[in-house]
C-alpha cells in the first residue's frame, strides 16, 4: 500500500500533520522525533508504507533500504562528529511503536550498551 490513511507517519508524509523536516525527497523523509531520546533524534521514513524493515526487504526493495540508512548515515555525520547510533525497533518485542518503517538516528550523548 503506498498510503495508510490511519497511520501517523503517512499522514506527515502528505503533510495532514506539521513536522520539522531535517530530508525530504521523493522516496524518503527525515524528521525530529517528537519524543526525543537523545539530544539529536531524527527518524528517517520511507514515503511509501512498508510496516517495518522485515516486510520491506521482503518486498525485494532492497534498494530503499539501502537508501534509508544512506541518508541516515549521512545526517548522523552532519549531527554528530563523535558518532551516531542508528536503530530499528521492529516488532512487539522490537519496542516498535509506529508501524511504518523507520531508522531512528540518535546523536549528541554517548550511547551505553546493552540496550534495554
Ligand atoms: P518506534 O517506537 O516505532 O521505534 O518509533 C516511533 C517514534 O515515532 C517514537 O520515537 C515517537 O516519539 C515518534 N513519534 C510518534 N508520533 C510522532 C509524531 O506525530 N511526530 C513525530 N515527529 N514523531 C512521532
Ligand atoms: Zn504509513
Amino acid at each position: 500500500m503506498a498510503r495508510d490513511p490511519d497511520c501517523i507517519f503517512c499522514r506527515i508524509v502528505t503533510g495532514e500533520i506539521p513536522a520539522e523536516f531535517a530530508y525530504r525527497d521523493d522516496e524518503a523523509i527525515a524528521i525530529a522525533d517528537a519524543n526525543p531520546q537523545a539530544p539529536q533524534h531524527l527518524l528517517v521514513i520511507p514515503t511509501k508504507h512498508v510496516p517495518n524493515i522485515a516486510a520491506l526487504q521482503a518486498s525485494e526493495e532492497g534498494a530503499a533500504v539501502a537508501k534509508l540508512f544512506a541518508i541516515a548515515a549521512d545526517l548522523g555525520r552532519k549531527h554528530a562528529a563523535a558518532g551516531f547510533r542508528l536503530v530499528v525497533n521492529t516488532g512487539p518485542d522490537g519496542g516498535q511503536t509506529v508501524d511504518h518503517v523507520h531508522v531512528h538516528v540518535l546523536a549528541g550523548r554517548e550511547m551505553r550498551w546493552p540496550p534495554g
